[in-house]
């Protein structure tokens, strides 16, 4: 089913007040529906180095993988995201049948009808975040981790169902994440020093930030019960970056502990055999290309010279 957003989504463009609408004709080419665009090469200039700076980031440790936008359907379910986002999830649904079944529905479209009332569910979901194929693929592997647990790099095109016109909340974004999978110890450890790695980034970037306890938006009552617990124990950080003086701060970067959620679901176990904990740390890879053109412009080559040298621009 769609929105009225959705529907009213032809040739959106955001409107002209928006103080960002300079710099997103030259970054976006819109695609007909809300938060969906094509990116410029100014644009991909930009996020390719960004990339590039996060990779140099990385632990030689971490084991580099990325993901596709679709995963199976069924491990998104196990994972338990149809409790806590059933809003956001889009499905992957297609026409099963006979050739005859499959050309009649096909064909409603010709005559005005509605052909889209006669698909099914398939095995995909579109992901709705990085790091849900990891922790099936530790599973698949025996579920026992090494000593010192397993660390990786992964990012993948990601799809959420919330349309809109802001530069900053786009249907289908890039999201790249490390994640740590081993002790809570461990875990702790892994978030402690991103977080406190946070400033050095937005500092290489010449961002100004704000990080602070954070939540994940919950579905429904009982989702506000979970954003709540979720806060008291300060399981989510945000990094927040204003992408002009008077905008409210837009989360960038995210920092999250699953504590055993995903070692529970996919029977992961440390080398002491205790459940294994989980953390990722998220990298809003569209949402730092744009907050980096709104603070310094669209000409790269007048951006501030610390930031032109961490991104080798
Ligand atoms: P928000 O509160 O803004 O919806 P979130 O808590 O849903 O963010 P996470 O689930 O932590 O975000 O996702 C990791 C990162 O992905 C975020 O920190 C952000 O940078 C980016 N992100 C999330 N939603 C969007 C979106 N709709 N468009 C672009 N980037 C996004
Ligand atoms: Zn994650
Ligand atoms: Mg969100």
């Amino acid at each position: 089913m769609s929105t009225a957003l959705d529907k009213a989504a032809a040739g959106a463009t955001p409107p002209a007040k928006d103080p960002l609408a300079h710099i997103s004709a030259a970054l976006f080419v819109p695609m007909g529906v809300y938060g969906v665009y094509a990116r410029t090469a100014l644009y991909l200039s930009v996020r390719d180095r960004l990339d590039a700076y996060i990779s140099a980031m990385r632990d030689p440790t971490a084991e580099v993988m990325r993901f596709p936008p679709v995963m199976s359907r069924a491990q998104l379910e196990k994972s338990g995201y149809l409790k806590s986002f059933p809003n956001l999830l889009g499905c992957v649904c297609a026409l099963h049948g006979t050739e005859a079944s499959i050309r009649t529905a096909a064909d409603r479209h010709e005559s005005g009808g509605d052909w889209t009332a006669a698909l099914t569910s398939s095995d995909l979901v579109l992901s709705p975040a990085a790091c849900y194929p990891v922790y099936p693929i530790v599973a698949a592997r025996g579920g026992r981790l090494p000593p010192g647990g397993l660390l990786f790099d992964i990012d993948a095109d990601v799809f959420r169902h919330e349309p809109s016109l802001n530069l900053d909340r786009l249907q289908s974004f890039r999201m790249r994440e490390f994640v740590r999978i081993g002790s809570p110890q461990a875990i702790l450890e892994f978030r402690e020093a991103w977080i406190a790695r946070a400033p050095v980034i937005a500092n290489d970037l010449g961002l100004p930030f704000t990080i602070e306890v954070a939540n994940d938006a919950f579905f429904g009552r009982v989702g506000q019960v979970m954003a709540v617990s979720q806060r008291q124990q300060a399981l989510k950080f945000e990094m927040l970056i204003p992408y002009h003086t008077k905008a409210s701060p837009t989360a960038c970067m995210s920092f999250n502990y699953h504590r055993e959620h995903f070692g529970n679901v996919w029977s992961i176990h440390d080398e002491q055999g205790e459940k294994a904990h989980t953390s990722c740390v998220a990298f809003g890879i569209d949402r730092l290309s744009v907050a980096l053109f709104a603070v310094h412009g669209l000409d790269v080559t007048r951006w501030p010279a610390a930031t032109r040298q961490a991104l080798a621009l």
